[in-house]
């Protein structure tokens, strides 16, 4: 059994508030261990040390500060796997996949490398007589990340990775679900040469993210999480003067004009609709055929490919995905399929009753695919999280874009077709953040922004891209005259350049 502390001031420590919660491993069901969940105490104390450790680390220069990126990178690709171990343990997927989790993560952070860069300001000589104007970027001070339990390597990462180039002293409260990884990442970050204080891992509930909320000293919260906390988050650290972004929940759809490439859609849907799964912000939810015909030949062919998925423990190299998270996941995805059933969707494929054998207690269940689901339907408004897709049916291209556009989601969305100009006028009236031209899971790479639409997320800045460090560092601008000799008298206009 493993005792999850914190990481607070450079080292891990117990938990003092005397609140744990279980960690489990999907794959046997079994009991891994317990976190500890920290106190407003506890998180008061973590901040303390952050707040004192800040000012020197915001005052090493950013080339430094990169190279101890670097570090942890060769720290990091040391240890990659003994980290897809604990992650693929603690979070069910598989160990290939996991490795995917941690690689997305390691690119922001290389992305983070080039703060030097990203740190520069403006400057404009001569904007008037002996007047000069320059901008710079500084860290915000402390500020936090709160993750979700499906990617505990890279979304930790992605708020990491810019927060600490940019000068600032991080708080992470990751998932109390999976918490192993972003403990680890921690101590990889110091022994790469980060300050202790610097990189600090709260672990908690409610409790501690309420702590966050209300701290004086935290700037700036970066959110990853289901829609309603992250409204919540959204609502009560703006209120509090923070600057907030909140990335929420998804529905993304699919849709497959009669021209697509059916055998590469058909591949597409099943590795996006049940890879990891189902428990990705980015799968794919949702398939829209336009067109009977393209309907008829696209359930038909799905049909023997979920059937015929190889569901299997998370240490299983040859398994498509594994377990969900908890058995509280499993209960909630499985009445979702139950209550499709009643709706009047059609339920293709039953997944319901798989049972891994040998691993009878774990969390699985087989992929699950229904047909004629109507807008109307809770399992088309709701996100379901689990291997499960649902066909929803266009008679033409419009009402596929409708589709995306009317769903209250608006995350990732796919189209697969041949025809350019369709692709195209797709890609420009799409209501959502992040678009797939056959590419069904469009995450952007570490270069590019992050960031979904509508009430998938909340707040004006993306992650990871330049908006990472936009987010993290505040603008400064001074206006300078230089030789101090000019004397044009007082002046009660308000100064112009003109
Ligand atoms: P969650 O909302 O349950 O938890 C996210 C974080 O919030 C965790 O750290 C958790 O401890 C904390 N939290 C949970 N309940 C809280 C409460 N009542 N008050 C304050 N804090 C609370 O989400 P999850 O189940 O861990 O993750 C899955 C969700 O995350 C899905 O909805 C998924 O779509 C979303 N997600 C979104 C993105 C994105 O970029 N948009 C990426 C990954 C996951």
């Amino acid at each position: 059994m493993i005792t999850y502390g914190h990481f607070i001031g450079g080292k891990r420590v117990a938990g003092t508030s005397g609140r744990t919660t279980e960690v489990f491993q999907p794959m046997d069901g079994s009991v891994r261990g317990t976190v500890a969940l920290a106190s407003k105490a506890e998180l008061a104390e973590a901040v303390a040390n952050a707040k004192a450790a800040q000012p020197a680390w915001a005052a090493t220069n950013p080339q430094r500060r990169a190279r101890v990126l670097m570090k942890f990178l060769e720290l990091a690709a040391k240890a990659n796997d003994e980290l897809a171990d604990i992650l693929a343990r603690e979070h069910g997927k598989t160990v290939a996949d996991a490795k995917g989790d941690i690689q997305r993560g390691i690119e922001v952070v290389e992305y983070c490398i080039g703060a030097p860069q990203m740190m520069k300001g403006e400057y404009t000589e001569g904007a008037g007589p002996g007047i000069d104007i320059y901008s710079m970027r500084q860290p915000l001070g402390v500020v936090a990340g709160i993750t979700p339990f499906n990617f505990p390597a890279m979304i930790p990462l992605w708020k990491a990775g810019p927060a600490i180039a940019a000068g600032n002293a991080f708080i992470l409260k990751p998932s109390e679900r999976d918490p192993g990884v972003p403990l680890r990442l921690a101590e990889l970050f110091l022994e790469a040469g980060l300050p202790p204080g610097i990189f600090n891992v709260v672990n908690g509930d409610k409790e501690s993210v309420d702590a966050i909320l209300d701290h004086p000293d935290i700037k700036a919260i970066g959110f990853v999480g289901s829609t309603p906390i992250a409204e919540y988050i959204y609502g009560r650290g703006c209120s509090n003067g923070k600057r907030v972004q909140c990335f929420g929940g998804a529905k993304n759809h699919m849709v497959i004009m009669p021209d697509a490439d059916m055998d590469q859609a058909v591949d597409a849907l099943i590795g996006a609709g049940y890879g990891s799964a189902g428990e990705r912000c980015m799968a794919i939810s949702v398939a829209v055929p336009v067109g009977q015909k393209t309907a008829e030949e696209l359930v038909r062919r799905l049909i023997p490919r979920v059937e015929s998925l190889k569901i299997g423990p998370s240490t299983d190299s040859s398994a498509d995905f594994g377990p969900v998270v908890t058995k509280a996941a499993l209960e909630r995805i499985k009445g979702y399929v139950d209550l499709g059933v009643q709706e009047g969707a059609k339920l293709k494929v039953d997944g319901r009753g798989f049972r891994m054998q040998g691993y009878e207690n774990g969390f699985y269940m087989g992929g699950c695919l229904f047909d004629e689901v109507t807008p109307d339907m809770r399992i088309y408004k709701e996100e379901i999280f689990g291997p499960v897709l649902s066909v929803v049916r266009a008679r033409d291209y419009e009402e596929g874009l409708r589709l995306c556009n009317d769903h209250e989601y608006g995350n990732g969305v796919a189209i697969f077709t041949r025809d350019g100009d369709a692709a195209r006028d797709f890609a420009a009236k799409v209501e959502v953040g992040m678009v797939g031209v056959n590419v069904p899971i469009p995450v952007p790479l570490a270069y590019y922004t992050f960031g979904g639409w509508k009430r998938s997320s909340f707040g004006d800045l993306n992650q990871h891209g330049p908006d990472a460090f936009r987010f993290y560092t505040k603008t400064k601008t001074v206006t300078s005259r230089w030789p101090s000799g000019i004397k044009d008298g007082a002046s009660f206009v308000i100064p112009t350049m003109g």
